[in-house]
């Protein structure tokens, strides 16, 4: 009976490159997002002032873009946009106090705008939650 030395695949693989979780693209060491698909890599990427903005802003732009984004993040998503949505629309009744000024017509046209795109972004994640369930419920054909 021979006994095979034991090798560590380990060392001969050489250096561990890091990558990214979402997208599994080589990052470098020192990144805090990722080049190619700006997810937050680090800690700091959800802790520094602006860093912090960047990642809550891509993960927002996720739960509105995925194709199969969790309950989780569309529920977070009606959480966060509704009373923004609530608060424009308060605005927007309010710019009507000074409807023959241009500071009212701006008003009314920033708060209009605000909530078409905020409303544009709940509808297109939440039909991409109910298309992903869709999907999975239905039997596999073939
Ligand atoms: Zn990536």
């Amino acid at each position: 009976m021979t006994i095979e030395p034991r090798t560590d695949a380990r060392a001969e693989a050489g250096p561990a490159i890091p990558i990214c979780a979402k997208c599994l693209g080589e990052v470098l060491p020192w990144m805090d997002f990722c080049m190619r698909c700006r997810s937050p890599l680090t800690a700091f990427a959800n802790t520094g002032p602006m860093e912090s903005a960047f990642s809550e802003g891509w993960g927002i732009g996720e739960a509105i873009v995925t194709k199969r984004p969790s309950l989780v993040s569309v529920i977070g998503l009606w959480f966060l946009l509704v009373p923004t949505m609530l608060g424009f629309g308060v605005s927007f009744a309010f710019s009507l106090r000074e409807s023959r000024t241009w500071l009212g017509a701006v008003g009314r046209l920033v708060a209009a705008g605000v909530i078409a795109c905020l409303a544009w972004a709940l509808f297109h994640a939440t039909r991409n939650y109910v298309r992903a369930r869709r999907r999975r419920s239905e039997p596999e054909v073939g």
